[in-house]
């Protein structure tokens, strides 16, 4: 399978990275999480509509014309991606992170919001008022859907939200969100999903998942920086302040005598103000349909690298994986680790200048997941996989990490420790 995704979707791949010892080899990027290599076809895309992109929706001439057009059909894609109802909207948006803050803006007045304490930031920090429950990360998928119910239950009567991340971007361990989306519904609460993590993994669904709100990043589906999306029901945000002021999101714009008087679009354009990001948005949607195409050869893909990572990590001496849930879960091939006697961003710092490999370190925009879970330290190493990674690369960090553990934390090269730049 491996060699099918690489023929099916390829992607664009930094290829040899210096070494501290004078020579290069061939880069093992283990950091898919973070951010995902650009597909081939994403790069081809976009160096098409390149010569043509020019304002959406204002101008008449037939860039313009053309540029409308790729803007309003990537709604289309994404909508399709992500499995939307009619009552769905797409709205465009710089990244996962701006499109839940953009959701907390749009909630009705006094919107009872309940979440898990784990979350990456982005889904934890936005919501506020006196309303939002922070539950502390239950150990089994049962307890966190029982631990939803229990919080729904003491909710003030009013609009509610379960704000739900759908794969860790810590522990690559999937949480069960259409349950969690049952229980929401039956307490008379919507359901947004943190998708930045699942949608590069799995296909994901609104109607399938009965979930009312889905939010996406590009940089993580295999598109450059810049694109990402907020894709569900669309009653809130109708009503919802424009999230951003500016042009493009007013029908029209009076001069009153005491200021001026605004009427605001009502479709997504009413939080899309300013000149959009047109390459950006179509560079995402020709990622998703590129996904949605593989999927059975990306999870095959994934599955088995993971397999081979978990297997590996296992022998390595004194390593202890991270992990959310006692019971077993679908997982993304995200894996972080803590290694006894090595400091993290040693560790890394050691794989990506000896060895060419590129992981993460730290608390991954997840504090209080991860020193819940690593122990003292609170940071840990993260290795994530994805269309860019073989074999070899898998290979080439449990070698590295057992010969490290062998020789002991020394860095050899004269330095005591830090980060090694090229
Ligand atoms: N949620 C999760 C689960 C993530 O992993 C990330 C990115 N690390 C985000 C949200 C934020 O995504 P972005 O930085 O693209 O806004």
């Amino acid at each position: 399978t491996e060699i099918r995704v690489r023929q099916d979707i390829p992607a664009v791949l930094g290829t040899r990275v210096p070494l501290v010892t004078g020579g290069e080899t061939g880069y093992a990027n283990l950091d898919h999480a973070a951010s995902a290599p650009c597909l081939a076809a994403v790069r081809d895309a976009v160096d098409a509509f390149l010569p043509w992109y020019a304002s959406a929706h204002r101008g008449a001439g037939f860039a313009s014309q053309v540029s409308t057009r790729v803007y309003e059909r990537a709604r289309e894609v994404l909508r399709k991606f992500a499995g939307a109802r009619d009552r769905d909207t797409v709205i465009f948006t710089r990244n996962t992170t701006d499109a839940l803050n953009l959701l907390a803006r749009a909630l009705p007045r006094h919107t009872s919001v309940v979440l898990f304490d784990t979350e990456h930031h982005a889904a934890l920090l936005p919501w506020r008022g006196p309303n939002v429950v922070r539950i502390p990360a239950p150990r089994t998928r049962l307890a966190a859907v029982a631990a939803v119910e229990r919080a729904l239950a003491g909710c003030p009567a009013g609009p509610r939200l379960v704000v739900l991340t759908g794969a860790s971007n810590v522990t690559g361990e999937t949480l069960p969100v259409a349950e969690i989306a049952a229980v929401a519904r039956r307490h008379g609460a919507r359901t947004a999903l943190d998708a930045a993590q699942l949608a590069p993994h799995r296909p994901i669904s609104l109607t399938g998942l009965d979930v009312d709100y889905v939010v996406l990043s590009g940089h993580k589906l295999y598109a450059p920086f810049g694109a990402g999306a907020l894709i569900g029901r669309a009653d809130w945000l109708r009503a919802a302040t424009p999230y951003l002021a500016g042009g493009g999101a007013t029908k029209a714009v009076t001069r009153h005598e005491t200021g001026v008087g605004v009427t605001w679009h009502t479709g997504p354009e009413r939080h899309e103000a300013g000149s959009p990001n047109i390459v950006g948005v179509h560079a995402l949607a020709v990622a998703c349909e590129q996904l949605g195409a593989h999927w059975d050869a990306l999870e095959a893909h994934e599955h088995a690298l993971l397999e081979r990572l978990r297997a590996g990590l296992a022998a390595v001496p004194g390593l202890a994986e991270l992990r959310l849930f006692d019971d077993e879960s679908d997982r993304t091939g995200t894996v972080s680790f803590t290694l006894d006697g090595f400091e993290p961003g040693w560790l890394s710092a050691v794989l990506s200048a000896e060895y060419g490999i590129g992981v993460r370190d730290g608390a991954f925009c997840a504090h209080i997941a991860t020193r819940r879970l690593a122990g003292q330290g609170a940071q840990a190493v993260r290795v994530s996989l994805g269309l860019g990674t073989t074999e070899e690369h898998i290979d080439r960090l449990v070698l590295a990490l057992r010969q490290i553990v062998a020789r002991g934390a020394r860095w050899t090269y004269g330095r005591p420790a830090g980060r090694w730049a090229p």
